[in-house]
């Protein structure tokens, strides 16, 4: 299942980067950096009663003296909108409407996105809606008076905002799995691939809208489906005499993005390389859900060992997804082939679990109870306040305290091996986020009725 995105738009200065992180709460995690051309949209996770949804800044809108678009900035702005399910056009409540905001309005009403318009800076309750009412005149419907530093009139926003976006059963009727098989050339990816149609029932999807040549495949099994991404790059051949470097790591960081869960492919033979450390990284970094394969397992001379060798090498050498679980099997002789998709099943289901605030402070309390927060030599202690799932895939903890930097690695290290201990969360990674937020400010959030 994919989030529903929501584009924000308008001139430089309006408040929009303000307005995001307001609507992403206590969220401040970059969720998708997207490499190249779309480098500068970044993505943002926000809720809003039972929805999750994703919020990208378009940039400021620039124009040139004849209010023409400036072409790239355009060409972001229509892509963010193209994938959007409503855009949200911010305007300058204290400024009035401006040429500008004309430009953009009128540009905006010809595309197809739903448009709600934001009327910033309108803290003032007496001034607020006189000053939001001046950009009726816009023609964008009903303007919407918000404080994106106060926060006020953000939770009726949200709420009309709810209305476009797509109803919550249409993305969960496709209750299918997203898995990406990436890895080196030669480590059995296709065969892989090959042993998963052979013995399922596949149905080859096009998905519109993108490049012609990356084509998906569903398969189907005991009633789950599993959308395995951009077969077309798993089984086009290096007939191409790319360099030894070169794996098409662009295309397996795509699919990476795409991806529920990540099977990360492995040669038993050669172990962990440099190039299999890439990919890890990126999946972590990403918070997509992994299982790491270690194929051609009937090639490897066994010894009662070699499993428990094999698994320090692993864990030394991909310490960044030591929550992965690993599954040796053999693609050619199909060994524990089957088994791969019983871990994505797990896999998947961890990514996108929700533990209840309760819960999350019942593990808290303990870990406190065992460890007390560093105390700097000025005598200033860490205190935790409370903490609370803001949203999944991958799972993510908010947790609320004095101050972030009174927090050492070591003790965040501790307190994420506590929650991996109590909760488990195998399979996927695990985001904490230290806000030094205080209690006051948090009471203002459109987001303090975290869903749990
Ligand atoms: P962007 O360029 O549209 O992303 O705008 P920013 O979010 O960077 O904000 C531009 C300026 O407007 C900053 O100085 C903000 O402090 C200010 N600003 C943003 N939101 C508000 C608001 O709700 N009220 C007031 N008074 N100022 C705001
Ligand atoms: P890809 O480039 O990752 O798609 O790898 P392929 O599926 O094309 O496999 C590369 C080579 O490894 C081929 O010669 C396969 O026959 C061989 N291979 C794949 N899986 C296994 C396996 O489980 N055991 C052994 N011994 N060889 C394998």
């Amino acid at each position: 299942m994919s989030l529903p995105v929501v584009a924000i738009i308008g001139r430089p200065n309006v408040g929009k980067s303000t307005l995001v992180n307001r609507l992403s709460g206590m969220m401040d995690a970059i969720v998708h950096d997207e490499p190249g051309v779309t480098r500068d949209r970044t993505y943002r996770s926000a809720f809003w009663r039972d929805r999750d949804f994703l919020v990208v800044d378009t940039g400021g809108l620039v124009f040139d003296d004849d209010t023409e678009f400036l072409p790239l900035i355009r060409e972001q702005a229509m892509m963010a909108l193209a994938e959007a399910s409503a855009a949200i056009m911010v305007v300058d409540g204290q400024a009035g409407p401006t040429a500008a905001d004309e430009a953009i309005a009128t540009w905006l009403r010809q595309q197809s996105v739903p448009v709600l318009l934001a009327v910033n800076k309108c803290e003032s309750p007496d001034q607020g809606l006189i000053q939001a009412a001046e950009f009726w005149a816009l023609g964008l419907g009903e303007p919407y008076p918000v404080s994106g530093i106060h926060g006020n009139g953000t939770g009726e926003l949200l709420d009309a905002l709810m209305e476009f976006l797509p109803a919550t059963s249409e993305l969960e009727d496709i209750d299918e799995i997203k898995v990406a098989i990436v890895g080196r050339p030669n480590v059995g990816k296709s065969s892989l691939l090959n042993a998963f149609v052979g013995e399922n029932r596949a149905i080859v999807s096009p998905i519109s809208g993108t490049t012609r040549d990356t084509i998906d495949m569903v398969v189907e099994r005991d009633g789950q489906r599993y959308r395995l991404i951009d077969t077309a790059g798993i089984r086009k051949k290096k007939q191409v005499d790319y360099g030894p470097e070169f794996f098409g790591i662009n295309r397996s960081f795509k699919a990476i993005r795409r991806a529920d869960v990540v099977l990360l492919v492995l040669d038993a033979i050669d172990g962990v390389t440099e190039q299999d450390q890439k990919l890890a990284g990126r999946i972590t970094e990403d918070g997509r859900a992994c299982v790491i394969v270690v194929n051609k397992w009937d090639a490897i001379e066994k010894d009662s060992y070699t499993i428990y060798d094999y698994e320090r090498h692993l864990k030394e050498r991909l310490h960044f997804t030591d929550w992965a679980e690993t599954i040796f099997v053999s693609a050619r002789t199909g060994q524990r082939v089957e088994k791969i998709l019983d871990l994505v099943n797990t896999a998947a289901e961890q990514h996108k679990r929700r533990v209840s605030t309760s819960v999350i402070n019942e593990v808290l309390q303990e870990a406190l109870n065992w460890h007390t927060p560093p105390t700097t030599r000025q005598g200033r202690q860490g205190k935790i306040y409370y903490g609370t799932q803001v949203t999944t895939r991958p799972p993510t903890v908010a947790l609320f305290v004095n101050d972030p930097k009174l927090f050492n690695d070591n003790f965040r290290r501790y307190i994420e091996r506590q929650f991996r201990q109590q909760l488990g969360f195998t399979g996927t990674p695990l985001r904490l986020l230290w806000r030094g937020k205080k209690v006051r400010d948090m009471e203002q959030s459109p987001n303090r009725a975290v869903k749990v």
